[in-house]
């Protein structure tokens, strides 16, 4: 069965244009960007668009690559203080010189949408999100949303970043799966893809999993993006297994739509509190 992100992301957005045109108060995120990355370029455009197309107010600070430290600190300060901001996104990854804990860490929590600050992600370990981060959100509600079932599951995530493998870990054990978080130093990693019930890749490397090692009853989700001549494909090449297996999400159009539709929800959310 192949889990479509696109359409269940078109259907909860029109289902959010709704709530959102009904509302009192309009949300408004502002998205910060520092330096001149062209993925994040991207990814920003995406999203404001996206912002846009539902109804929700977005603005966009691009900061020079040669930003100090002290200057996006004021900038986030401001946006803090700033009434008509509900939601502050800060596009990953940001030049080395700067501190990504630090500032991502100067988040209002109550605007921190992404989930990535130390007492966002405390709560999140807790079952007491007050956002949960985008990508694991978006993979929540998929499988939700095709009725599968966490409880008792053995899931194994590959990848252990702030943004995916880390919060999905405390996500998917907070709906009672027995977790492996897995990566560069993990062994038998064959052994664990072949023991899985459900199996999340977000390495963003092609040459991990042998698809073969996965058993029919399994469920993949894709969390990897891959840029090639070819055009955009994920982590793991399923052209050869996807039929034998019991759920997989494409490449694109699975786990993308859902993320970017998780953080217009968070936005929505945040405008509401
Ligand atoms: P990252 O790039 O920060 O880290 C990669 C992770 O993979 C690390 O934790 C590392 O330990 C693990 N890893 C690397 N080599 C490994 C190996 N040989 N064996 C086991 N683990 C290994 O991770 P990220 O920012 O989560 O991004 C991962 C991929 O997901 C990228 O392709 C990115 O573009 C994509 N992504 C997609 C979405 C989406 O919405 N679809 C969202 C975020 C990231």
């Amino acid at each position: 069965m192949l889990l479509d992100g696109r359409k269940l992301a078109n259907d909860r957005l029109l289902k959010l244009a709704d709530k959102i045109s009904a509302a009192a108060k309009k949300p408004a995120i502002h998205f910060v960007r520092i330096g001149n990355d062209p993925a994040s370029e991207i990814y920003v455009n995406i999203k404001a668009a996206k912002a846009r197309s539902v109804g929700i107010k977005s603005t966009t600070t691009v900061l020079a690559s040669e930003t100090t430290q002290d200057e996006a600190a004021q900038l986030i300060s401001q946006l803090n203080h700033d009434k008509s901001v509900d939601a502050i996104l800060i596009q990953l990854p940001l030049p080395k010189h700067i501190d990504t804990d630090t500032l991502i860490n100067m988040i209002d929590p109550q605007k921190d949408v992404d989930g990535l600050t130390d007492i966002n992600v405390g709560r999140l370990s807790r079952g007491q999100a007050l956002y949960t981060p985008c990508t694991p959100k978006g993979i929540l509600s998929l499988l939700s949303h095709y009725d599968i079932p966490l409880d008792g599951q053995n899931v194994i995530i590959i990848g252990r970043s702030r943004i995916v493998g880390k919060p999905l870990s405390y996500c998917f054990t907070n709906h009672n799966a027995t977790v492996t978080l897995c990566h560069q130093k993990t062994v038998q990693l064959k052994e664990k893809v072949q023991s899985a019930d459900v199996i999340v890749s977000a390495t963003g490397r092609r040459d991990i999993i042998n698809p073969k090692w996965i058993k029919d009853t399994s469920i993949v989700i894709d969390v990897g993006i891959h840029r090639t001549p070819q055009g955009i494909c994920g982590d793991i090449d399923l052209s050869e297994e996807a039929h034998r297996l019991k759920a997989y999400t494409p490449v694109p159009g699975g786990v993308g739509p859902m993320t970017v539709c998780s953080l217009l929800e968070n936005t929505f959310l945040a405008a509401q509190s």
